[in-house]
């Protein structure tokens, strides 16, 4: 473990990874912390079928597994532990490690991606680990042969009632609209998918069951006069309806969006830190694939290595 590095990078999704390769390629002698999930989001989803390259689709984890071997293969060195605090007052940067190590930098490239959000009902986090799951990929598993509900209508809803249904006896999507977000390709599958059935205009309220999650309680057409109060007999929920950026540690510094993206000198990847560099999920709240954050870890690392070329460190 060193103490002092020319590059830290916060993060293991292609962002990380990406700016990972080229930051190595470019002598930088990076150090890469993998934060808490190893991989990132793409270790949780199944098929990836739109990265370039990959004309038969790749699984999350396999891609992941191969952008660390390409970084570590030009000298990253990739460590488990994850970015606790940070210190951006003062050069070099200094960044704490699971609360005990404190390691200088002088270029941070951040890339540590976005996380799951829940609805926030009381029930989710009496039941969590008991039924409430937001990764299909990591819990489908438990559920084969059971009943399961996904709650969102975007993209990633639509993919994980997909997967789902390959295991489950039956999938409600559960849908607050009376439509769906998702691309035209994701709607026809879930539309086709005999398994699912759409509860469109639906909420969940909350859940119930003495052994863990055995039902949830929906509000059909919430707030509207014909409003109507339904119970679905469940085994699981899942949740799908979207993320929230990594950026915790990094607020009292970094100038972040309303939402808590952090906003970066377009079309660079600086923020208002000398030396910080942002890219991925973590920077993006409208793109959020694995090749558009690919590209900008690109970019982070080409930004931290002419900054430190200006600088002459
Ligand atoms: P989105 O923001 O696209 O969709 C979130 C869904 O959850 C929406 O249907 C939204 O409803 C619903 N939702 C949000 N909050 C609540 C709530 N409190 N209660 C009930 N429902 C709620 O997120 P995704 O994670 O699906 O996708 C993010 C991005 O990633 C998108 O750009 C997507 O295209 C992309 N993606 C691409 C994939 C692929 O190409 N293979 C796979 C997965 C994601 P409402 O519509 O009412 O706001």
């Amino acid at each position: 473990m060193r103490d002092k590095v020319r590059c830290l990078i916060l993060g293991s999704g292609p962002a990380g990874y990406t700016a990972a390769i080229y930051a190595a390629r470019a002598n930088l002698e990076p150090v890469l912390y993998e934060g808490m999930e190893p991989g990132g989001q793409l270790t949780t989803t199944t098929e990836v079928e739109n990265f370039p390259g990959y004309p038969e689709g790749v699984t999350g984890p396999q891609m992941m597994e191969d952008l660390k071997k390409q970084a570590e293969r030009y000298g990253t060195e990739v460590l488990s532990g994850r970015g606790t605090a940070v210190d951006f007052s003062t050069h070099p940067l200094k960044v704490t490690i699971d609360d005990e190590h404190v390691i200088e930098a002088d270029t941070v490239i951040i890339s540590t991606g976005a996380t799951a959000k829940y609805l926030g009902l009381e029930d989710e986090t009496k039941y969590s680990g008991q039924g409430v799951s937001a990764c299909a990929t990591c819990d489908g598993f438990f559920y084969r042969k059971k009943k399961v509900a996904v709650v969102g209508g975007g993209d990633t809803a639509c993919e994980e009632a997909t997967y789902l249904s390959g295991l489950a006896d039956k999938v409600y999507m559960i849908v607050r609209k009376p439509y769906l977000r998702a691309s035209e390709i994701m709607k026809e599958r879930v539309m086709n998918n005999p398994k699912i059935e759409i509860l469109f205009e639906h909420n969940a309220v909350g859940l119930f069951g003495n052994n863990g999650v055995e039902g949830a309680h929906l509000i059909k057409r919430m707030g509207e006069q014909d409003e109507e109060k339904i119970d679905i007999a469940i085994d699981g929920f899942f949740l799908a309806i979207g993320h929230k950026p990594n950026t915790e540690i990094f607020k009292n510094y970094i100038e972040l969006d309303n939402i808590g993206y952090i906003k970066t000198e377009h079309p660079s990847t600086r923020t208002n830190i000398e030396g910080v560099f942002a890219c991925g999920d973590v920077a993006d709240p409208i793109y959020r694939q694995a090749v558009t954050a690919a590209g900008t870890g690109c970019r982070a690392a080409m930004d931290a290595e002419r900054y430190l070329s200006e600088k002459g460190l």
